[in-house]
């Protein structure tokens, strides 16, 4: 599939200076694979999906479960050890807890993580637990009744709020919470979604809002890394915690309680020099950066009865096109990309 190469878009790129199938020309090694098995979901987000929707992708054309553990057992075999299931919403695709145990059973994965929207959890917590789940993160922006339904155009909040009580009954602790911070829309809640974190192994996680194609991103509605951080310390006090190597978080202790926050800064702090994380599409590209469009299908040269060396080669020419870093936002915007729901955050 010929597919965009947008390293044009930035200027300083080094010769090859790679150790092995999975360091980009920059040295960075990476270990961590975010699968997304869907472009499906049950919720419809505004940041995420186009008022308008998008055309859901044909079945035939999403990686089988067979095809997704071979890939990963081949990366995994090169050092890949954890491996992230997203969508779209993952738990609408039949059958997630059968696609978690295979992955969760290749050797070198040492753990398995799942972004959900959290409407299947009240039933299904426990067995996606059992199945091998290691980290658990449930998206939710809104603690309002009335505008969790505006965000989400669905009425959907009391399932997620019983899905996380689910959640941290099956045992993921720290459970965490996603949210997007947007000024206008929710950043009023900050302290709240702290609060509803403090007394429980809870990490809650702002994240910036990022320009994705379709959600109507600007500068005005950005509420920063700083912004956050003053909404926080209007009513908690809390400590930096140790940074650890090739995590995206800033993460912070909440004094006095057992929750901890984490802050997301891709907008005003990104981490990308320490990135270790590739992406797999639902329709098997890879994908080499959450803004870089998919530049390499794997799947192609797997039905066409490629060797485990031909998954290799397409993960090695998908990391030859990624970039040091992405752009700022401006730029951002005027880059073709594809929605959030068919990237999987
Ligand atoms: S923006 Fe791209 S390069 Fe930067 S951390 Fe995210 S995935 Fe990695």
């Amino acid at each position: 599939m010929a597919l965009t190469d947008q390293t044009s878009e930035l200027p300083n790129q080094p010769e090859q200076i790679r150790t092995g199938p999975l360091t980009d020309r920059f040295g960075r090694r990476h270990t961590y694979l975010r699968v997304s098995v869907t472009d499906r979901c049950n919720l419809r987000c505004q940041y995420c999906m186009p008022a308008e929707g998008i055309e859901w992708t044909p079945r035939k054309d999403l990686l089988t479960y067979e095809e997704i553990v071979r890939i990963v057992r081949v990366l995994a075999g090169e050092g890949v050890n954890k491996v992230r299931i997203t969508g779209g919403e993952p738990t609408v695709r039949k059958d997630i807890e059968t696609l978690i145990a295979q992955v969760a059973a290749v050797s070198g994965i040492e753990e398995v993580a799942m972004t959900t929207n959290g409407t299947t959890l009240p039933k299904m917590a426990q067995r996606y637990r059992d199945a091998g789940l290691k980290t658990l993160n449930v998206s939710i922006d809104s603690l309002q009744p009335e505008r969790f339904k505006q965000i989400t155009r669905t009425d959907k909040m009391d399932t997620v709020l019983a899905g996380i009580e689910s959640a941290l009954a099956a045992g993921f602790a720290p459970l965490k919470i996603n949210v997007v911070s947007m000024k206008g829309v929710n950043d009023d809640e900050t302290a709240d979604f702290v609060a509803f974190a403090k007394d429980r192994p809870i990490n809650v996680r702002f994240i910036e809002f990022m320009p994705f194609e379709g959600n109507e991103w600007s500068q005005g509605k950005m509420f920063s890394y700083r912004d956050m951080l003053d909404a926080v310390m209007q009513r908690f006090e809390i400590e930096p915690l140790p940074h650890r190597p090739s995590e995206v978080a800033k993460d912070f202790k909440i004094v006095g309680g057992q929750g901890t926050v984490s802050f997301i800064t891709s907008m005003t702090e990104d981490f990308c020099s320490d990135c270790n994380r590739i992406r797999l599409t639902a329709t098997g590209d890879f994908k080499p950066c959450l803004f870089m469009l998919p530049n390499v299908s794997v799947r192609d040269r797997i039905r066409a009865g490629g060797e485990d060396q031909a998954i290799l080669d397409a993960l090695q020419e998908s990391l030859a096109g990624k970039w040091e870093g992405h752009p700022g936002p401006q730029q951002l915007i005027r880059l073709k990309n594809a929605s959030m729901i068919q990237i999987g955050g």
